[in-house]
């Protein structure tokens, strides 16, 4: 018997059910972004590669030069001079003889030849025919950076399962890496169902509206890098209903569908997945989205979504999401949940988890206030565009008084360095 299970239980269930990809592709690493690293990748090479300057300026044996400048001054004679002996730029190494009595003009990112070990920067000097002068010694070994001070050969440069950044990407060419292995995006196919659905380059008859919910969720998989099977609309009918699903279970990870899924006597969702496939469950306790199917069909996992609009946006972004994340070898990503204040009273039954648009803001002080986006219906995809946040709010909580603090998730991250 398939009982309503707690949003918790639920989103547990759909993980444990949840495989991960197995199979991989190699891939140029420009093309690497937001892909799953397949293998854990080792640093070929220490980094820097070789030990260089970190400033412009002068690399001196720092003891040397020291013992120059001072030992003039203690015997009242004239410095000894240091003298610039050759120059070493980035690319450019200095070839020439080792003086330790003598200083090389050097550039950031340059060797430091052989038996210097200091730099002393150009602020820190002045230089009169061909000689230098030290107005401020460093300490030894300063602005240099030494050989493997960075990286070391044989470490753990990126894990299997990471998500590549754009900071990976960099990190790998620097180290010579320009091809990666990484997990194949899953497959996903997606269908809308319902005889009143119409494309939005169709014009409607009395009783038609059109597809919202397969543009939505098409954006949120293209989000999260899924390889999209789109399927277009299908008229409630289960024979083709079956026959579509038997059809995509064979090509695809998940089958993802909105609408069809409650207890009207045109909800074929259920009947037909039940001769296709298997049910784990078909209702959660939650707000909105309650009627939510989840189940397999051969080796494809199968979502029924609700046809609701804001039910099927937000039923994805807390069930389905996680599930895909795993599938496609990735980590799992905890919800990032921010503190806020709620701006008047958000009404709420409790015993359920209700998944609210909200708008907040940061005040001067600081502190994040937030309210839930005006009209709640779940058809209403407008406030979902206006919205900046989900507020989550659990099971046990009952009506939130103007003031106490919820936790909202945010939709905002920042787009570049993830
Ligand atoms: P259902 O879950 O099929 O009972 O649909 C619930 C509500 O969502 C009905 O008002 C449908 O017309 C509407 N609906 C279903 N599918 C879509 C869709 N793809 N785009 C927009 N609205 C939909
Ligand atoms: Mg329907």
């Amino acid at each position: 018997m398939v009982q309503i299970l707690t949003a918790s239980e639920a989103k547990k269930s759909i993980l444990k059910n949840t495989f991960v990809i197995d199979s991989t592709e190699e891939l140029e690493l420009k093309n690497g972004l937001s892909r799953v690293c397949a293998k854990t990748i080792i640093y070929p090479i220490d980094v820097p590669s070789y030990t260089n300057s970190a400033m412009d300026g002068y690399a001196i044996n720092v003891d040397n030069a020291r013992k120059r400048q001072t030992s003039a001054s203690l015997w009242n004679r004239a410095p000894e001079k240091i003298k610039i002996i050759g120059k070493a730029t980035a690319g450019h190494p200095y070839y020439g003889d080792f003086n330790e009595d003598a200083a090389i003009q050097i550039m950031t990112g340059a060797i430091v030849p052989a038996g210097y070990d200091t730099v002393v920067i150009n602020e820190d000097v002045t230089v009169s025919n061909g000689n230098l002068n030290i107005k401020e010694f460093p300490k030894k070994g300063g602005n240099i950076r030494e050989a493997g001070e960075d990286l070391r050969k044989g470490e753990v440069c990126i894990s299997k399962h990471k998500t590549l950044t754009a900071a990976d990407l960099g990190l790998l060419a620097s180290v010579g890496i320009s091809k990666i292995s990484v997990f194949k995006k899953p497959k996903v196919a997606i269908f809308s169902t319902g005889d009143e659905i119409k494309n939005p380059n169709e014009s409607l008859s009395v009783g038609q509206i059109y597809d919202s919910n397969r543009f939505s969720l098409a954006g949120m998989l293209q989000k999260i890098g899924m390889d999209i099977i789109d399927l277009g609309i299908i008229p409630d009918n289960p024979i083709m209903l079956k026959k579509i699903l038997g059809n995509a279970s064979s090509s695809s990870d998940a089958l993802i569908t909105t609408g069809g899924v409650s207890v009207g006597e045109r909800d074929y969702m259920k009947t037909v997945l039940n001769e296709i496939g298997k049910i784990l469950f078909w209702k959660i306790k939650i707000k909105p989205g309650r009627p939510f199917t989840f189940g397999s069909i051969d080796k494809s996992m199968y979502f029924g979504l609700p046809g609701n609009p804001v039910s099927s946006m937000v039923t994805f972004s807390q069930f389905v999401m996680p599930s895909l994340i795993k599938l496609s070898g990735a980590q799992p990503q905890e919800t990032f949940f921010l503190p806020a204040k709620a701006a008047g009273e958000i009404r709420k039954i409790k015993g359920r988890t209700e998944y609210q648009r909200g708008i907040y803001e940061k005040k001067e002080n600081g502190s994040y206030w937030v309210k839930p986006a005006e009209d709640q219906g779940s058809g209403i995809l407008n406030s979902m565009s206006r919205a900046n946040c989900i507020i989550h709010l659990t099971d046990e909580l009952s009506n939130v008084k103007k003031g106490e603090s919820v936790l909202i998730e945010p939709f905002m991250a920042n787009k570049v360095l993830n």
